[in-house]
């Protein structure tokens, strides 16, 4: 089976977001299966690590036309980890600070969608599966049947498009798909490429994609509903036989309790009392009162109205009342990092708010924290939850998208659990929860130790995600 994986970023050459994870670790993960082939193109950016550039090697350049425009691209290569890396190479698009964002980023991704068609039989790799991602990639499923299929083998290829973030779709003016691509408007005019007067990249890959997923199984039922859709929700409807949802997966070894070296102290499951070292040092460090006997509670994120800060705000005065720590670290907009920050001032020995992006940090707040916060009110995935779940720290979430794939809330009545969720995105049903959190803490420690250890047994490996990616390729063929 020969997979090629496209997309705009592949961890650890260029990250901004979960793209860059799961291209990065998901070829890792399939090519340990046996007769399986996996290989990644992406952009070669300039912010790749130098480490990276280095060893990259030269295998050839061709041309490729981008309407009236014939653009050098250049084809590099990278081995790393078991996986063959491919890299398009044209410094006019590509050699410059950032990733996204620029106004010729249309122009940027169709000669790069372009290029991957047009390089893979000089490759000499022609894909039984091309796995697409996001909007940056999704015109590839339409080219190599409007544009491509002529070429050997082509045909055969089947295409699978991943939605990792359905907010940008690669909306544009109906004249580039000439201008861009020396495609006709007949698609257009008709409707396929069309939504709402744009010529809209996404909308076109999921009819001509073979197979769609998401990263979690609720979100792919929430992107069929006008509210989670962002307007392409009767597309979803109409694809609906064909999408499907696949939970990412963590890096597993990376996010270790028991090989963390940012960590004061390392613990297992076996071990787990020594989380509490863990905790009584990021208090200290963090300027806490050092206590064992109250409940802490740790937020790492971008501080934005999609993680659901806002709920945690309104109500955060009241919460001050209890006897409850909070330690907060992350970035994002303004109102956020001044209501935390102001909280921090004003209530010193219960919150401590650090407006910055730390990763050593980061770890020991999964490492230290008692319990998560992430009152999202959209997540696709979410990654954060599952990385507290594998520290043996409980993640308390709005329960929609991956959050309701990923953690299952406590139940009273069973003991059952490894985390705690409220339903409606309201402020008061998230206080209720995390009064409830607080009192089971205090009151039942066997209780909370039970959750603990269900959370800390959970499977969040790349090895299991991958195994269903590869099960959709397979029914592809
Ligand atoms: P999203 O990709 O929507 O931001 P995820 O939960 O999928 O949310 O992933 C967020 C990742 O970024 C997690 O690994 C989290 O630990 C990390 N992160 C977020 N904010 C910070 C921060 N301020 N410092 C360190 N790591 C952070």
């Amino acid at each position: 089976m020969k997979i090629l994986l496209v997309g705009a970023e592949a961890a650890p050459f260029i990250k901004t977001g979960g793209l860059g994870d799961v291209l990065g670790a998901l070829p890792k993960s399939l090519n340990k299966k046996k007769d399986v082939d996996a290989r990644v193109i992406l952009p070669y950016y300039k912010g790749i690590p130098q480490h990276f550039k280095d060893q990259a090697e030269d295998l050839f350049y061709t041309y490729v036309d981008v309407g009236w425009r014939h653009m050098y691209a250049g084809v590099k290569h990278i081995y790393f980890e078991n996986v063959h890396f491919y890299f398009i190479d044209n410094e006019y698009y590509f050699n410059r600070d950032g990733v996204y964002g620029f106004y010729d980023d249309g122009e940027r991704f169709a000669f790069f969608q372009q290029a991957v068609l047009e390089i893979l039989p000089q490759l000499e790799f022609i894909p039984d599966v091309i796995h697409v991602n996001d909007y940056h990639t999704a015109m590839i499923p339409v080219l190599l049947r409007e544009k491509y299929a002529w070429i050997d083998g082509y045909p055969y290829i089947n295409t699978l498009l991943t939605i990792h973030n359905i907010e940008f779709q690669g909306q544009y003016d109906p004249a580039t798909l000439g201008e861009l691509f020396n495609l006709s408007m007949d698609k257009y005019n008709d409707g396929t490429f069309q939504q709402d007067g744009c010529f809209n990249w996404l909308k076109s890959g999921l009819i001509y994609a073979n197979k769609i997923t998401t990263v979690s199984p609720t979100y792919a039922k929430e992107i069929q509903t006008p509210e989670f859709g962002k307007g392409l929700d009767s597309i979803l409807r109409a694809q609906s036989s064909k999408l499907s949802g696949i939970v990412n997966g963590i890096d597993t070894e990376i996010f270790d309790p028991a090989k963390d070296e940012f960590l004061f102290k390392n613990y297992s499951l076996k071990t787990v009392k020594d989380k509490t070292i863990n905790k009584l040092e990021l208090q200290k460090q963090v300027g806490l009162p050092v206590r064992e006997d109250v409940m802490l509670v740790g937020i790492v994120s971008r501080l934005t109205y999609q993680k659901g800060f806002h709920l945690v705000l309104e109500q955060m005065k009241e919460i001050l009342n209890w006897d409850i720590q909070f330690v907060i670290l992350g970035t994002g907009y303004k109102e956020f990092e001044e209501g935390f920050s102001w909280f921090a001032e004003n209530y010193p020995d219960q919150v401590a708010t650090i407006i910055n992006f730390n990763l050593e940090l980061a770890q020991r707040i999964y490492g230290g924290s008692d319990l998560f916060l992430m009152p999202s009110a959209f997540e696709p995935c979410g990654l954060s939850q599952m990385m507290a779940m594998r520290y043996g720290n409980l993640p308390l979430v709005h329960e929609i998208g991956g959050l309701k794939d990923t953690v299952s809330p406590y139940n009273p009545l069973t003991g059952e659990g490894t985390g705690f969720g409220f339903k409606s995105f309201d402020s008061y049903w998230l206080k209720d929860v995390l009064a409830s959190a607080n009192l089971l803490y205090n009151r039942d420690q066997e209780a909370w130790k039970k959750l603990q250890k269900n959370a800390m047994e959970q499977d969040f490996s790349w090895d299991t995600a991958s195994l269903e990616y590869l099960n959709l390729y397979w029914e592809l063929n």
